[in-house]
């Protein structure tokens, strides 16, 4: 059959069949191009440009420090030969939080450029500032997590927040923000989002989290700046401030690689997946207080443990050991999600997050062979 050239169409099927001048048409596999690959765009991200199935870094700039040094943010965007969707995966928000720096390094590990479907942006370091500083907060002393979505002329953060809303979140379909707990605090593995957000839950059950926290959004966050974009977003939380946590990272890796291939932007083996394919959704949570000040001793273990009603969680003892001691008792039934690790306390300060469920049954159970299997990975 001899055909015109630049005659095409496009099938049902979504291939294009390209024809050759007064040449007969071949069936052959080569004369039949998949369409998505052909009409891939380029990837535009702040005045770059990324062809299809390449990966780029790129240096988004943060504002000047005061001696005027430029300071710039690598950015390393992966654009797959075929449309998918758009994901940023962001982690150091919180300067001092820094577990997130492995967690990207791992899953770059794990990206096969030529077979990635749609886009996937990374930026390990966001506040390089603080990263520089060590510690949680941006060089004006605000928190770059309370100052989104930005103002163009606003504060040092705004400006960075603006910029990363502008020219990246605003790009993407999703996005997955990487913390630990604060400074002296032990988070166990886990995701926080608001599922009265479209889009929130169902991404969210992607990671197989061990625990998912429904909770309402800060004022100022990331989160809250992408959900006011309809772009649906992810907190996961794991382990501590300025400390490396492994199983913290494989939980973090894990849930990434999980995400990405319920997305269909990567397909990845069982073996590299968690096992549990649901996670336990608790929609409340409160944090319990030291009844009393002094040197506190916590049992053994508490973080992401099942405590019941009534049972001991901590003591309290006066450092001139003079007085009695005291005791942190669970007022309620839950998994302590997080632990605030100081050695001192004082009356009223906040020492275990306490996670609550609707169905306590099995609870335990699920989170044991949760750490089994990353521990064993
Ligand atoms: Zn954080």
């Amino acid at each position: 059959m001899t055909v015109q050239i630049n005659n095409s169409f496009i099938s049902k099927n979504n291939f294009i069949y390209v024809y050759n001048r007064n040449v007969t048409l071949d069936t052959s596999v080569d004369l039949i191009m998949d369409y998505q690959t052909m009409s891939r765009k380029k990837f535009e991200i702040a005045g770059n440009q990324i062809e299809p199935g390449t990966k780029k870094i790129i240096y988004f700039p943060a504002p000047n420090i005061n001696t005027q040094i430029k300071i710039e943010i690598p950015v390393h965007v992966f654009h797959g030969n075929q449309s998918g969707p758009k994901l940023f995966i962001v982690g150091a928000i919180h300067g001092d939080e820094l577990n997130s720096i492995e967690i990207i390094r791992r899953v770059h590990e794990h990206i096969k450029i030529k077979k990635l479907r749609g886009t996937l942006i990374t930026i390990p370091v966001a506040n390089i500032h603080g990263v520089i500083m060590q510690t949680r907060y941006f060089s004006d002393r605000r928190d770059l997590n309370r100052s989104f979505p930005g103002l163009k002329n606003g504060s040092l953060s705004a400006r960075l927040a603006y910029g990363l809303m502008k020219h990246i979140v605003s790009h993407c379909d999703y996005g997955i923000d990487l913390h630990t707990g604060s400074y002296g605090h032990m988070n166990m593995p886990q995701l926080r989002t608001d599922f009265s957000v479209p889009g929130n839950k169902k991404f969210a059950n992607l990671f197989h989290a061990p625990i998912i926290l429904d909770s309402k959004q800060r004022d100022g966050s990331l989160r809250q700046a992408a959900s006011q974009l309809g772009i649906p977003l992810i907190v996961y939380e794991g382990g501590e401030a300025l400390r490396v946590n492994e199983l913290c990272i494989r939980a973090g890796v894990t849930g990434i690689l999980n995400a990405l291939h319920h997305l269909k932007m990567l397909n990845f083996s069982s073996s590299q997946m968690n096992k549990k394919s649901k996670s336990l959704v608790a929609k409340t949570s409160r944090w319990v207080r030291a009844p009393a000040s002094g040197f506190i001793n916590p049992v053994e273990n508490i973080v992401s443990r099942l405590v019941k009603k009534g049972d001991i969680l901590a003591y309290i003892h006066d450092p001139f050991l003079i007085n009695p001691s005291s005791e942190i008792i669970a007022p309620f039934e839950g998994i302590v999600i997080c632990q605030a690790l100081k050695a001192m306390v004082t009356e009223g300060d906040a020492i275990f997050h306490i996670a609550i469920f609707k169905k306590i049954s099995g609870v335990k159970e699920y989170i044991d062979e949760f750490r089994e299997e990353l521990i064993h990975q």
